[in-house]
């Protein structure tokens, strides 16, 4: 039972986001930049975001050779350099919306290592290596670099980072690493800041006629609505064809890093950095992407034992570690790598789908979807 005053003060908004990741409080804050009067609020499942974006590795990363080369293939070269634009641009205005320090950048750039049981990778990277420059050379947003995109690294540099058996490497300056966590409470408090009302533990079940309804008895109105729930999206929406992709991680107690810097290999299905003084190591999805297609927030012996080996033959060869701490996130993955960006309803958006690289891509989907929104 709700009074009069709640009904008619705290069910009512201009904008209603539901989801408050990293890509619905970029929302919130591009509407508000905008709009500095609107009344905005998030409704989040979780008491804080839980989805992928308190749950990620922290690369700010636009995609390595291999994958790139392997995203041209799926979906041609002008499809693939749009996404790039995207990703880079988008890193570009979430540095600028926060700021370099507030979103714990370290900017000690990228490297992709090709082990030997990816040999073909290797091989088709040395094949296509004038090819990939010059393709990236040609996105607009690369033009100004001075610097190759990427270079080529010696088997000394690499061994230099205590790395084994490794057989190729690749270096680009314009990676950086970030505190995932720090970033995500700075862009909550910069919406909260801006205007927005972000209201944890609602669970959205169903919207229809700009009514939102959330646990048993809650609905809300919006005149605008906003869908950012990306790997969860189908236990509301099932049509929406965005399906759940586990991620799962484990971190290292403190201890002494030899390298500094993201990595990835395996085109992108492994990636780790250094987080500080402990390593953060990620990935193996494709061992079992049946398993992995699930909401279900928790981790499986075969792919955390894979990290482990991972960890133990070349990242960590021969040096003691010990594990810290190991958990899972959901990523939303469609069928073509490419985000969903429609209306449900008249005034209805849906934005999901960012396929693994969603850091990097929230701050510019934020802007297409205010664009899009309203025009509606
Ligand atoms: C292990 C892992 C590592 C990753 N590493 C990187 C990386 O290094 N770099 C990178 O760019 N990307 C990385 N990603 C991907 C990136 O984290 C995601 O693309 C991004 O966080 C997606 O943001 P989002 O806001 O769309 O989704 P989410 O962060 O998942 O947010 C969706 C929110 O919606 C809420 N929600 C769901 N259903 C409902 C409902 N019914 N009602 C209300 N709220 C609901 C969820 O609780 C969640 O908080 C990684 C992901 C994982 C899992």
């Amino acid at each position: 039972m709700f009074s009069f005053w709640e009904k008619n003060s705290f069910f009512k908004y201009d904008y209603a986001i539901v989801g408050g990741g990293i890509l619905g409080l970029s929302v919130a804050c591009e509407i508000l930049e905008n709009e500095s009067n609107a009344e905005v609020v998030i409704l989040e499942k979780d008491v804080f975001p839980q989805g992928a974006s308190t749950r990620n590795a922290g690369f700010a990363c636009f995609g390595s050779p291999s994958e790139i080369l392997s995203d041209i293939q799926l979906n041609g070269e002008n499809a693939t350099a749009k996404l790039i634009a995207k990703r880079f641009y988008g890193l570009e205005k979430l540095k600028k919306r926060l700021g370099s320090a507030e979103i714990g950048e370290e900017n000690n750039g990228g490297y992709e290592l090709f082990l030997p049981e990816n040999g073909e990778l290797w091989e088709k990277a040395l094949e296509n290596w004038h090819y990939l420059q010059d393709f990236l050379q040609e996105i607009p947003i690369f033009q100004q670099q001075k610097q190759p995109i990427f270079s080529q690294l010696s088997t000394q540099n690499i061994q230099n980072m205590g790395f084994e058996q490794i057989i190729g490497a690749t270096f680009t300056p314009l990676e950086s690493g970030l505190d995932t966590g720090l970033m995500i409470h700075n862009l909550w408090k910069k919406a909260s800041q801006l205007g927005a009302r972000f209201l944890g533990n609602m669970n959205v079940n169903h919207i229809e006629n700009n009514e939102i309804k959330a646990n048993e008895n809650l609905i809300f109105q919006a005149k605008k609505i906003i869908i950012c729930t990306n790997g969860f999206t189908k236990d509301f929406l099932p049509n929406v064809p965005v399906q759940p992709a586990r991620g799962q991680i484990v971190l290292t107690e403190e201890m002494q890093v030899r390298f500094k810097g993201n990595f990835h290999f395996n085109e992108g299905y492994y990636y780790f950095r250094n987080y500080k003084n402990r390593v953060l190591l990620g990935g193996g999805r494709q061992l079992d992407k049946i398993g992995e297609t699930t909401t279900e927030k928790k981790c499986t012996d075969l792919i955390q034992n894979d990290l482990i080996q991972k960890l133990d033959t070349y990242i960590l060869p021969n040096q003691p570690y010990k594990i810290d701490m190991r958990w899972a996130g959901i990523m939303g993955f469609t069928p073509d790598k490419q985000t969903i960006l429609k209306f449900l309803e008249k005034n209805t958006l849906l934005c999901v789908g960012l396929n693994g690289m969603g850091v990097a891509l929230s701050s510019s989907l934020a802007e297409d979807v205010y664009q899009k929104i309203i025009t509606a």
